[in-house]
């Protein structure tokens, strides 16, 4: 149980100090728990099968990975090397290369024999005169440590003399606190267990967890109650085809403090270098998790209706090392492009331009561009960094527009009316949005609209839907029409929040009139008018609408979302919401 240690209270664990300044409060940010650093505590790792079936760099790898985790010592359950040979030449250099690896670690490594390592006379013979025993036992923090041969029988198995040793060493070791066995086959799993069924007797009653191999399939179970391990692979042969399947390579990582022993497995996958992303690669390895590398410029047109469409997808490369920019530009239903597959090499701190084309997917038609909005596209960028590759995909949206025609005012036509749905513009994947963590779709806040004129005025007609209304207090729903010249910088704009009364209006635009309606809880329609001198110019103008959609009050930043990128951003593009008055 921890609390919170208080001045004058001393931590109780030995070589850590606090100097009285570090008090605020009497109080220091650390809960008063032990350090887990006692002196009985037993802390090991296990190597599993490194032969049969040997794939080179895994040892070497788990080498280093156990130099970096620190454990006091390493056991094995066997298979260290191939063996299966009388040549005592091959012997000899098999041994040296295992033993090159394991005398590099900073810790001891105990032998385990297995059936590649002890599979003949000879063999066996050759481990006796350079290891000794290929069982033996030993007593650490008054813990047992058993290890087994499985190869000792008449056939295989275990021999009266090692069961007779081994049963000697439990009686000898009566009051341990824990026992681990350590063989290399599992005996204990198959129908005849070839001698071990008499250590397994003269285990009965104690507290003991058993650590195999051979099966190179990791394989959890228990027996009288305790824990048996079939460890996988730590270089032995392997599938590879994931923990779930039992087929990777890794280390065990015991620790016995408490009562019982903590048994953990780490995937030698799962254990990074320090340098995994260091500053040398930083700048590649943020272009690829930005993607700020792809950029789309927008498609402008002067109708919606057009015979093709160019896009340039612009390639920067903000790096001092090659970008290579491959993949399959999206297609469509009722579009193609000319271009389907992208492969560009992007030199080192340049900008690589590549035009691509769409076209209407049937020749007898013309390209729809509002089919070809909304349209993502999305391409690999991929950085050779240290001998490998690094690669991320990078999306962008489309951004295509056209100079919309606004209609001349008639005053049965509202936007509510079907017959009119053609000229209504409905903001249901708005192009730029503020917070957009806060904007959950259309069905949380959406905006439609429609625009008409006739001689002076501007009528506009808006209707929000929004599941929620926030109608008063600081922070309040607020939807914002501009209006813009074409080709001058001065933007009007107009300023509503939704309300019966609509009094709340900002505006600096003169002879503005509106009106508004609930046409039910969710449903608020605006209608509004002005003239047409402030707002156009040679019968053009630029026109945007944003909502502020404020769902809780206690969220001090509410999504905005826009139906094209606001003009002061910089994602918005020259062109976009253009209209023109139908004469
Ligand atoms: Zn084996």
């Amino acid at each position: 149980m921890g609390f919170l240690i208080s001045m004058g209270q001393p931590l109780s664990s030995a070589g850590i100090k606090f100097d009285t300044a570090s008090f605020l409060n009497g109080k220091l940010p650390v809960t008063n728990i032990v350090f887990n650093d006692r002196d009985d505590k037993i802390q090991f790792a296990i190597i599993a099968d490194i032969n049969g079936g040997n794939i080179p760099g895994i040892l070497e790898d788990a080498r280093e990975k156990l130099n970096k985790l620190q454990p006091p010592f390493v056991m094995s359950v066997g298979d260290l090397i191939d063996g299966y040979t009388r040549d005592s030449a091959l012997a000899e250099k098999q041994w040296i290369q295992f033993n090159t690896q394991v005398q590099l670690l900073k810790m001891p490594f105990f032998y385990v024999s297995g059936n590649h390592d002890v599979s003949n006379d000879f063999l066996k013979q050759q481990w006796n005169k350079r290891f000794g025993r290929t069982y033996y036992n030993f007593l650490y923090k008054n813990a047992l440590f058993l290890i087994l041969d499985t190869e000792d029988g008449k056939t295989d198995g275990i021999s009266k003399l090692q069961s007779d040793y081994i049963a000697a060493a439990i009686a000898n070791h009566k009051d341990v606190r824990w026992t681990f066995v350590f063989m290399h086959r599992p005996l204990w799993s198959y129908g005849n267990e070839a001698g071990y069924e008499k250590i397994e007797s003269a285990l009965k009653g104690r507290n003991y967890t058993v650590f195999s191999g051979h099966h190179h399939n990791y394989l959890f179970g228990t027996k009288d109650g305790k824990k048996h391990f079939v460890l996988a692979t730590t270089g032995g042969g392997t599938n590879g085809r994931g923990a779930k399947f039992g087929e990777f390579h890794h280390l065990t990582w015991v620790t016995l403090a408490d009562k019982e022993p903590e048994i953990i497995n780490i995937s030698l996958d799962g254990l990074l270098q320090e340098d995994i992303v260091s500053t040398g690669i930083y700048p590649q390895i943020q272009a690829l998790r930005t993607g700020k590398w792809l950029h789309a410029n927008p498609i402008i047109s002067a109708n919606r209706f057009t015979r093709n469409a160019s896009l340039i997808l612009r390639f920067n490369n903000p790096t001092n090392t090659l970008l290579t920019v491959s993949g399959k530009m999206p297609v469509g239903q009722y579009w193609q492009c000319t271009t389907p597959e992208i492969s560009v090499n992007v030199p080192a701190n340049s900008t690589v331009d590549k035009l691509v084309d769409f076209e209407s997917s049937n020749k007898n038609l013309p390209l729809d561009l509002d089919k070809l909005s909304d349209i993502e596209c999305k391409l690999t960028g991929t950085y050779q960094l240290n001998g490998q590759a690094y690669q991320l995909d990078a999306a962008t949206r489309l951004k295509v527009d056209w100079t919309r025609v606004i209609p001349v005012y008639k005053t049965n036509s509202v936007i509510i009316n079907e017959s009119v749905k053609e000229t209504v513009i409905t903001v249901d994947r708005p192009e730029y949005i503020e917070e957009d963590w806060d904007w959950h779709g259309k069905d949380d806040a959406l905006l439609k609209f429609r625009l008409q004129h006739d001689k002076s005025r501007l009528y506009v007609e808006v209707l929000v839907k929004d599941d929620k209304y926030q109608l008063g207090g600081e922070l309040h729903d607020q939807l914002q029409l501009f209006f813009q010249k074409p080709g001058e910088k001065n933007v009007s704009s107009i300023t509503i929040n939704p309300s019966l009364t609509s009094q709340d209006v900002v505006t600096t635009i003169q002879g503005f009139t509106s009106q508004s309606e609930w046409l039910n809880k969710n449903e608020w329609l605006l209608k509004i008018n002005l003239p047409l001198q402030y707002i156009t110019d040679m019968g053009r103008l630029r026109f945007n609408i944003s909502y502020k959609d404020v769902d809780d009050v206690s969220n001090t930043k509410p999504s905005i979302i826009f139906w094209k990128p606001r003009w002061d951003v910089s994602a918005d593009y020259p062109g976009s919401g253009s209209f023109i008055l139908k004469q």
